[in-house]
């Protein structure tokens, strides 16, 4: 991770920025210096900074050998993906996707909005997954809720080469904290649950998601009509996107 927060006044710190608070490893004498830990910024253990002088590395903060789960470090997607709601009332089940689908518009324009260039294959790949692993199931989930679990069921690539001059880096998305899977996630109090967003770069010939790329870090801040869960009048999407989504899902209302 390029950034870390600094363990008392919780500012981020870059690689440059913490060696100005803390100085240079080696001191005047010699000497390995004794620096304080930063903290990471998704799950608040200590880290410590690496590569910082390296000619072939880029400075990072990584998380000490023997520190317990963190996303950024434990990555393990079929965690996130394991959805199995504890007793599902399919009722409401069968309600929250109808609702859900019959607003579709909404969350595809708020999902385009986070994901910033979205892709419409995207989208209708994470709700089949969700269709078929009954994530509606969750007890007490409302429509406003489902974007928050959808959006970590993938990871988003940076755009394609044609259009990579709009997004030329990755997104996962995390929930904060040492939450390790989806049903953990379900069972914090309401106020406790927030997700964050985090962007990988993918230098040179990098392919893959990396600790090391992780260049910054947000709480994922939903449009605020959108968290009312009262949604009125469809917002327009291109005819593309209407056509393709009611190809995927002809049984669907609100097509
Ligand atoms: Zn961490």
């Amino acid at each position: 991770m390029r950034t870390a927060l600094h363990r008392i006044t919780r500012q981020v710190l870059t690689a440059a920025r913490y060696e100005e608070i803390y100085g240079k490893p080696i001191d005047g004498a010699g000497n390995e210096r004794h620096r304080d830990y930063a903290l990471c910024d998704i799950c608040d253990q200590d880290v410590y900074l690496r590569a910082e002088h390296s000619q072939h590395r880029i400075p990072n903060f990584s998380h000490l050998g023997n520190s317990s789960f963190c996303p950024a470090k434990d990555f393990n997607a079929e965690a996130y993906r394991r959805l199995n709601p504890v007793d599902a009332d399919p009722q409401a089940a069968l309600a929250l996707k109808n609702a859900f689908f019959k607003t579709w518009k909404f969350h595809w324009v708020e999902f385009n909005r986070i994901i910033k260039y979205a892709s419409i294959y995207d989208f209708s790949k994470i709700l089949k997954y969700a269709n078929r692993h009954g994530m509606w199931g969750y007890r007490g989930m409302r429509i406003q809720d489902v974007l928050a679990v959808l959006l970590t069921l993938m990871d988003f690539m940076p755009l394609p080469k044609d259009k990579r001059y709009l997004r030329d880096y990755g997104f996962r998305f995390f929930y904060k904290g040492s939450v390790s899977n989806t049903n953990e996630y379900w069972n914090l109090p309401e106020s406790r649950r927030s997700l964050m967003q985090v962007k990988y770069e993918f230098p040179g010939k990098t392919r893959t998601f990396q600790e090391v790329n992780i260049s910054s870090k947000n709480d994922v801040i939903f449009d605020p009509g959108y968290l009312t869960g009262v949604y009125a009048e469809q917002p327009p999407v291109n005819s593309f996107v209407q056509d393709f989504m009611a190809k995927e899902f002809p049984n669907l209302s609100g097509l």
